[in-house]
């Protein structure tokens, strides 16, 4: 029996899948298994491993014992809601109505899914940098969209204006950013910002912007696109509490939009999960309300990580790219005499007892080769843990 569907026929025309339909083996599950199998430190998959703040965690035992149960609202828990836009207008000074300008979700995730495929009509083409977060991929395939990529350069992962230009046309219809930027940690300046805003409004596309990293950019400001003069009115931001609150596994995310088009993405979000994490979400809400010194800490801290991390990858012999946000850097594999990133990080194991991904993972095929050399590590994990791993990678360029 043939089991296809039109995300087959898409996902193939994109090289998701290979020839025979098949899923293309996903290379976090095969690191994750390896990983586990050599007993390796994994930094290959970006989840904490660590609880956040007691108080989230406590708050969410409390609404299941207070009997916060049952479906929530569509849209979301009002409190949450409206910690939400409280949260908007304390960092980033934005006037965000929590009955209709928000809308909660599972997880970025969810709200990606959603969001392209309540905008698209198939045939029309999304713009995103290359490299990718993996679902962006999957996601524009799923909703019938072509995806269009603007490669950022290696080292320091930034785009070319003439590149980024010569991408966006009348075809376009969203350009899709994520920033701080997963798996380069790039955070974008203002000025690529602008420009994304600019050629948006010349060819009449919305801008969907995934800053699940928000909170996570080390001596540099997040600013959010939906800041800059123009944006807001074609702008949905997109973001989630798991990176912030050590709560990747509780699927609590939101967006938020002009009224109309977050009534638009609801249509197609109430067919996916519906609604999502009723418990979790008052506890979110207690989450955003924490004090501004709670959101420096965590990205006090997480500098201080991705200072232990990249100091031993560059004592290894890796030239890196320093990020300046987000949960992860980049390293060149050629350095240590590989040319391919997936087979070192099938080697890694055994040379060093450490385990990352590939850059290819986060590619196309047709610029898969720009990135061939290059392996993402995750730092979102203990100290202890990446002094271990910075040791075990300094024996690497003693061979
Ligand atoms: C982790 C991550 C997501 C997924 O967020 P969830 O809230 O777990 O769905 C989306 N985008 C980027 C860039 C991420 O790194």
């Amino acid at each position: 029996m043939t089991i296809t569907g039109a995300w087959q026929r898409t996902a193939r025309g994109a090289g998701l899948l290979a020839a025979d339909g098949s899923v293309t083996a996903s290379i976090f599950a095969e690191m994750s298994a390896l990983a586990m199998r050599t007993g390796s430190i994994n930094l290959g998959q970006g989840f904490p491993d660590e609880d956040g703040p007691a108080e989230v965690l406590e708050a969410a035992r409390q609404a299941i014992a207070d009997g916060v149960n049952q479906y929530p609202p569509g849209r979301g828990d009002p409190i949450l809601l409206d910690a939400i836009s409280r949260h908007q207008l304390r960092f980033y000074g934005l006037t965000v109505d929590p009955a209709t300008e928000i809308l909660v979700t599972a997880g970025a995730t969810e709200a990606l899914a959603a969001t392209i495929l309540a905008l698209l009509e198939p045939g029309d083409e999304v713009v995103t940098f290359e490299p990718f977060y993996d679902a962006y991929g999957g996601l524009i395939a799923l909703g019938g969209g072509i995806h269009r990529t603007v490669p950022l350069h290696s080292p320091g992962f930034q785009p070319e204006e003439s590149e980024l230009r010569a991408a966006v046309s009348d075809r376009t219809r969203l350009i899709l950013i994520n920033n701080p930027h997963n798996p380069t940690g790039t955070v974008f300046s203002t000025e690529t910002l602008a420009l994304i805003v600019e050629l948006a409004h010349r060819h009449n596309a919305l801008i969907v912007t995934d800053e699940v990293y928000e909170h996570l950019t080390f001596g540099v400001p997040h600013i959010p696109i939906t800041t800059l003069p123009g944006a807001a009115e074609r702008t949905i931001t997109i973001s989630s509490a798991g990176k912030t609150f050590n709560t990747t596994g509780w699927k609590i995310g939101w967006l938020s939009a002009p009224a109309p088009i977050v009534t638009a993405i609801l249509a197609v979000k109430q067919f996916l999960s519906y609604v999502n994490g009723a418990p979790f979400q008052p506890a979110i809400a207690r989450g955003l309300d924490l004090p501004d010194s709670f959101y420096t800490g965590i990205a006090t801290d997480l500098a201080a990580k991705r200072d232990v991390l990249a100091e031993g990858l560059r004592t290894a012999g890796f030239e890196i790219t320093v990020p300046q946000g987000s949960y992860f850097i980049v390293a060149d594999a050629q350095s240590l005499g590989y040319a391919e990133g997936a087979e070192f990080c099938r080697a890694l194991p055994e040379l060093a007892g450490v385990v990352g991904v590939p850059l290819s993972a986060f590619t196309s095929p047709d610029h898969r080769h720009r990135y061939a050399s290059l392996v993402r590590f995750a730092y979102c994990k203990r100290v202890e843990v990446l002094e271990q791993a910075a040791t075990q990678l300094a024996g690497l360029s003693a061979r």
